[in-house]
């Protein structure tokens, strides 16, 4: 009988344990989730980010090319006025202006070589970015629904464990179960103990031999002398 009621005992330490543990991961794994989604989020504005970065370049290469285009006009015109200058004063300036602007278009044409290449890598960047993007997304999109089955299961086991717990509580003797309740308030949670090698597993301080065969036998509560909390010792392969 003290057996029986030893055993529920352990039984409802081991359940309420569980069922705190499980109510602590309940309330982590949202928290998992939301990192999760954070990290799709920074990959999208990453990715929003660097095409941004291309169609800066793209949109100075194209100014430059209608700039180069203007110029190439404004200079075909002065050459064919160039023609009907009469004096050397107006044909030397106007040279000069050709000269100025022709000089212009080479710069903006080294100019627009480099925009290419800088267009060029960022889109090979781009490329990567995507890429590694979709491998990392379809591994968080693989936790994100392992997380979301492990929500389940943890809000199964909970309402599993309640069940047999309350199975337990009408089983227990209202005294045991004060006893228990009051050492567990006042012993960080921890009312009952295994015994192993003669010692107590809660404080860790060796109890007399002689209450450690008591506690074998099984006809009484015993508690430990030290640490005051139940003492159960575990009857492997006699059961
Ligand atoms: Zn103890």
């Amino acid at each position: 009988m003290v057996k029986n009621q030893l055993q529920l005992l352990w039984k409802l330490q081991t359940l309420e344990r569980q069922i705190e543990e499980a109510l602590k991961e309940k309330g982590s794994l949202p928290l998992v989730l939301e990192r999760l989604a954070g990290l799709l989020k920074a990959q999208e504005e990453k990715q929003e980010e660097e095409k941004r970065g291309i169609e800066e370049l793209e949109r100075e290469r194209i100014k430059m090319e209608g700039e180069l285009e203007m110029e190439g006009e404004r200079i075909k015109r002065s050459q064919l006025k160039l023609l009907e200058i009469k004096t050397n004063k107006e044909y030397q300036a106007l040279l000069l202006e050709i000269e100025g602007g022709k000089e212009r278009n080479s710069q903006r044409e080294e100019e627009i070589i480099k925009l290419l290449e800088n267009i060029d890598q960022l889109k090979a960047d781009y490329a990567s970015t995507v890429e590694r993007a979709q491998k990392e997304r379809v591994a968080i999109e693989d936790e994100q629904a392992k997380v979301k089955d492990q929500m389940v299961k943890v809000e199964r086991d909970i309402v599993h464990w309640h069940q047999i717990r309350e199975e337990v509580l009408q089983e227990l003797a209202p005294e045991h179960l004060k006893r228990y309740n009051t050492l567990k308030v006042k012993r960080n949670g921890i009312a009952v103990v295994l015994v192993k090698n003669e010692g107590c597993q809660g404080c860790y301080v060796n109890i007399p031999p002689q209450l450690y065969n008591e506690v074998q036998k099984y006809k009484e509560i015993i508690l430990c002398p030290n640490c005051n909390r139940i003492l159960y010792w575990e009857n492997k392969g006699a059961d």
